[in-house]
């Protein structure tokens, strides 16, 4: 195979205790799924999952025990941290039942679903896609995928976010709206999952705007930890 121009490379993101990678394919992002940040969002009550996309290329991978750089982007005065479980599929499928949903499940990793919260909120309330606020370069840090033979009882875990040693965001998985299993089953209802597949999972409360020269350090018990330094725009 040749190309008239030189193809993009894969996204992919380091596995601990692994030198192979995990390709990425698509990156879902499940909205609203914590009852305390969809209250702090303007909204309560358990409304139907949904469901939008960041670009694979939006993939920023950190190795286990770095710092990795994120740029801090154009257009906005409000870039908003959101950490989440990221849930990283194997085996793909369509309509799998929530039952089923751990067997496609190959590993897990801790994200930062990074979005220019004012761009958002802008489009919101014209009623407008929300890519500009949620899919632009570098807006998913990801840490190392953690096989999921070797993470304890992720549903339960504690998951956090400090920005330069303070505590922003703190929560367990067990508070997810939706869980892991009905995440997939509602997401193989409406897209056919393939390996790689990459899915956010939601964000607890605390979500708040970080400045360039933040440290932001989160966390998932029994996952590869994530560190990112925001970075002056250009
Ligand atoms: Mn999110």
């Amino acid at each position: 195979m040749s190309y008239v121009i030189p193809p993009a490379p894969v996204a992919s993101l380091p596995v601990v205790g692994r030198a192979e990678r995990f390709p990425v394919r698509r990156v879902y992002c499940v909205g609203r799924n914590y009852v305390e940040h969809a209250k702090e969002m303007g909204f309560t009550g358990r409304e139907p999952p949904f469901f939008f996309f960041k670009p694979a290329d939006a993939v920023v991978p950190v190795p286990e025990g770095e710092t990795g750089k994120i740029e801090y982007p154009s257009l906005t005065k409000d870039l908003h941290h959101e950490i989440e479980l990221v849930a990283c599929i194997g085996t793909g499928g369509r309509n799998i039942a929530a039952a089923d949903a751990r067997k496609h499940i190959w590993g897990y990793a801790v994200g930062l679903d990074m979005t220019r919260r004012d761009l958002q909120g802008e489009m919101k309330k014209q009623g407008r896609p929300w890519e500009i606020g949620k899919s632009f370069e570098q807006s998913a840090p990801i840490g190392a995928v953690t096989p999921a033979a070797q993470v304890g009882d992720v549903e339960n875990a504690e998951i956090w976010l400090k920005v330069n040693g303070q505590d922003r965001q703190r929560s367990n998985v067990s508070k997810l709206i939706w869980n892991l299993g009905e995440i997939v089953e509602h997401l193989s209802k409406a897209w056919e999952l393939a390996p790689g597949d990459l899915i956010f999972t939601g964000t607890p409360e605390g979500v708040a705007a970080v400045v360039a020269g933040d440290l932001l350090e989160g966390g998932v018990t029994g996952l590869s930890p994530l560190s990112v330094k925001v970075t002056p725009a250009r």
